[in-house]
């Protein structure tokens, strides 16, 4: 069976980073027999330049009929002055709407190995594992009305729409009850039901889902609370189901708690689970160029496409193994590098991963 894969590397470190991630799946598609073929197209910045559009119509085209697409990063100081709609990140908004993805993984792994490069203590976070499952399309970020208006008397107001229906709770529900199956099998759904109506509903919904996949456990907790706990003891947490504002800010700060922005891959996926992987950090214009970029991020972003677009369990395990030895090696890029281990470059980075596999 033959699966497309579209690579989009974009701008800054991008195109250095997705040629990394481009060899380790070369690689695991030889390995694994998985009958991959890749293509590449042009997003963000690199798009403008070469066609005044970030997101080409045959980009687009593409895409839609991809089976999965890797996306690097895109962005830069150079297109910074252009009109909103033109500007590179358009790109990356107009493929997450147009082919629907509304379901955004985002694990949170600490690998042993880089457990100093945290901000809490090495014994919190050593080994955290922990996926959030946001959802991305919907929620007050988008719900309608909204604006700010003029009430009698001249003062302002501002209003965001709070809403959800049941079948979108319903599908990022199963997403979430899913990935949980495939990891330790617990799933924590985050919500303000204490106050807020719409998540009374999103806890009905996830109550009833769970009935349909009793090999996960599901448990409940306040948006509040779960800020603190992810703080206080990251690791009782295995998936963790959240709204797009919820899973916006909880998110992040579990990639804080990894303390590296280099190692953290993202899936965002639609009902056919075909999706875009990349990595969480931007285009960093900043070391574009100079060879010293961390490719892990990206490449631990096809894992995850093996893992949820092409159901290739064995290849993303793989390729995880390879990055975890290649860390016990103690070969490092600039950003992770620590005392007593070897700096390396984002090719021969690439490089130790391959050879590892
Ligand atoms: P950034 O993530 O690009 O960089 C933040 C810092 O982290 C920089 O110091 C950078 O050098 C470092 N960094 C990031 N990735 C790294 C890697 N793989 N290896 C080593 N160091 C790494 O964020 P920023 O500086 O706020 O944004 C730069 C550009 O990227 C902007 O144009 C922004 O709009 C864009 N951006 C794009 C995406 C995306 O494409 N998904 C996401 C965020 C920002």
């Amino acid at each position: 069976m033959s699966r497309s894969v579209l690579m989009l590397p974009g701008d800054g470190i991008g195109p250095e980073i997705v040629a990394e991630a481009e060899k380790v799946l070369n690689k695991v598609n030889d390995q694994f027999d998985l009958g991959l073929q890749f293509e590449t197209g042009l997003v963000g910045g690199a798009a403008i330049d070469e066609t005044g559009e970030p997101l080409p119509s045959d980009t687009l085209e593409r895409a839609k009929k991809a089976d999965a697409i890797v996306l690097g990063a895109v962005g830069g100081p150079q297109w910074d002055k252009l009109e909103m709609a033109k500007r590179p990140e358009k790109g990356l908004l107009g493929l997450r709407s147009n082919l629907e993805l509304f379901a955004n993984l985002r694990p949170a792994i600490l690998y042993p190995q880089l457990a100093s490069a945290s901000s809490l203590k090495p014994e919190v976070v050593s080994g955290l594992d922990i996926m959030i499952v946001r959802e991305l399309t919907g929620g007050i970020y988008f719900g309608q009305p909204r604006g700010v208006r003029e009430l009698d008397g001249g003062e302002r107001q501002g209003f965001n729409t709070y809403i959800y229906s049941e079948s979108e709770i319903r599908r990022i529900g199963r997403v979430a009850f899913e990935a949980a199956q495939q990891r330790n099998g617990k799933l924590c759904s985050v919500d303000k039901a204490n106050v807020l109506e719409v998540t009374v509903l999103w806890r009905e919904i996830m109550e009833e889902l769970a009935k349909d996949y009793p090999d996960v456990e599901l448990s409940h907790m306040y948006v509040d609370n779960a800020a603190m706990q992810l703080v206080r003891a990251p690791k009782q947490f295995d998936v963790i189901v959240t709204g797009n504002m919820f899973g916006d800010i909880l998110s992040d700060e579990a990639a804080m708690l990894t303390g590296s922005i280099g190692m953290l891959p993202s899936a965002s996926l639609n009902s056919e689970k075909q999706g875009m992987y990349e990595p969480c950090h931007g285009s960093a214009p900043d070391i574009a160029g100079q060879g010293i970029a961390n490719p892990l991020a990206t490449i631990l972003s096809g894992a995850m496409m093996l893992r949820y677009s092409l159901g290739e369990e064995k290849a993303a395990e793989a390729i995880e193994a390879a990055v975890s030895k290649v860390l016990d090696q103690g070969l490092r890029t600039a950003d992770i590098m620590s005392e007593g281990a070897k700096q390396v470059s984002t090719r021969e980075m690439g490089e130790a991963v391959l050879a590892a596999l």
